[in-house]
């Protein structure tokens, strides 16, 4: 049975803890494509996630005003500007939100659906996410100061790059809490969705996520493949995306935008030394090996939650399939069926993988012939374009976020150090705020139930 968005919105997760996804593909006609090439970002994005959302919730009007108010604070006019770095590629940077990372496209959209549907139904909500770097001070962002939620962030303690860190523990704010976990990324992930299992609590404390496994996160990621791609001839040519993936939220976004009529000749994975992805979609081996830190930190992921969506159609939309081979998976470390899978996702998916050592030389190298600094993500990006086979096709690499996000990783490899902007220049003498635990759930869950204004 179909759950009406609200529903999905508020909830993150499936009561059997599976995942959402809409109980069919919507599709935008080619005519309406090539319209988009003359639009606004914020009129593209109403328009791409407009048959998601039920019109009786927000009718068109209202929607149009909150993806207006959603991107007026972007710090660029184009909002997600295109940089062409060679003669067929392109550099698709979405790093001009407020925390200057990708994850403000949807968390800034997700912030003020939260606030309009909590305050239509007189709602409280505790949001309990976990991040490896951006996604936390994106939430946050987007949560800050609102009434009707409190939000609780994990972040694996040591992890974070100091402005990462900072951008989530400066923010002085009664309904934002951090945490601090001795452990890796997916610890952090795994407590979470512990936490989602306890019904209890759940309903104790209206749990809910804006973690990339909640599908509002997936949805308003999806406008910028529209935006890129009209922008430079879609869809009368199909373009390559190069996506530096970690947890496969964005990735997932351009499947999306396939699955809705988007004509894309290919989508690269591009992983770090973390490379799960990257030899499943080269090796069809999908098993699980220790996270090891990288420069690339948003991207040290071996279990990337939304990739059991896209085994979701690949399995024939054969949810009880999903379930039990997820099951094996996260018990035993290795995917069954993974050559199947993997045979079915050909046609579209490749993977590569840039290690440290190549993701500093594209830094430097892009810097010496373009005088554009890239941040570790966004070249393991452009590593990864240069490693895949010309077909014909453009690529469009996306730059997932600002250079002075990572300056330790830019200085090392060309000498200079990115300044942040200016809203966020005194970021570093700013006091901080947050709480260490232990892995252990026990312990979070007391912590939630004592910090939680419920
Ligand atoms: C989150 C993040 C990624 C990974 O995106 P997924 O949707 O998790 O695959 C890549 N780069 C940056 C800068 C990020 O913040």
């Amino acid at each position: 049975m179909p759950l009406p968005f609200e529903d999905v919105l508020l909830g993150g997760l499936a009561r059997d803890g599976g995942l959402f996804v809409p109980a069919t593909w919507p599709t935008v006609s080619a005519g309406e494509i090539r319209a988009l090439a003359d639009m606004d970002y914020a009129t593209i994005a109403a328009r791409t996630v407009r048959p998601f959302i039920d019109s009786e919730l927000l009718d068109d009007s209202l929607l149009a005003k909150l993806a207006r108010e959603t991107y007026a604070d972007f710090d660029h006019s184009d909002v997600a500007p295109l940089r062409q770095i060679d003669e067929d590629t392109w550099l698709l940077e979405l790093f001009h939100g407020p925390t200057l990372a990708f994850k403000d496209f949807a968390l800034q959209f997700l912030g003020r659906l939260f606030d309009y549907v909590l305050a239509r139904r007189g709602l409280r909500i505790t949001i309990v996410g976990a991040t490896s770097g951006d996604t936390g001070s994106a939430a946050i962002e987007a949560c800050r100061g609102r009434s009707n939620l409190d939000i609780f962030m994990l972040y694996p303690a040591g992890r974070l790059s100091e402005v990462q860190r900072m951008q989530m523990t400066t923010v002085d704010e009664e309904n934002v809490h951090n945490i601090a976990v001795g452990g890796t990324f997916d610890d952090c992930q795994d407590l979470v969705k512990a936490l989602f299992a306890d019904h209890e609590l759940r309903d104790e404390l209206g749990l809910s996520a804006v973690n990339s496994i909640n599908w509002a996160r997936v949805m308003g990621q999806t406008a910028y493949y529209f935006a890129a791609a009209a922008r430079l001839g879609a869809p009368d040519e199909a373009f390559t995306f190069v996506v530096p993936t970690g947890n496969f939220g964005n990735v997932y976004s351009a499947y999306v935008a396939h699955r809705m009529g988007l004509p894309i000749s290919k989508l690269v994975v591009a992983s770090n030394r973390n490379d799960i992805l990257y030899r499943f979609f080269a090796e069809a081996d999908m098993s699980i090996a220790e996270v090891e830190p990288s420069l690339s930190p948003s991207m040290d992921i071996q279990v990337s939650s939304n990739f059991e969506r896209l085994m979701f159609d690949l399995m024939g939309r054969d949810g009880a399939a999903v379930e039990t081979a997820m099951r094996t998976f996260r018990n035993d470390g290795v995917l069954p069926g993974a050559t199947q899978i993997h045979e079915d996702s050909c046609y579209l998916f490749e993977g590569q993988r840039i290690d440290d050592d190549e993701t500093l030389a594209v830094i430097h190298d892009v810097y010496t012939n373009t005088g554009i600094l890239l941040d570790p993500h966004s070249a393991v990006g452009v590593g990864a374009a240069r490693k895949t086979a010309r077909d014909g096709c453009r690529r469009i690499v996306l730059a997932t976020a600002h250079p002075a996000k990572f300056p330790d990783a830019v200085s090392r490899a060309t000498g200079e150090r990115p300044p942040l902007p200016q809203h966020l220049s005194d970021l570093l003498e700013r006091p901080e705020t947050s709480t260490f635990i232990e892995n252990d759930v026990n312990v979070l869950r007391d912590f939630i139930r004592h910090h939680a204004a419920t």
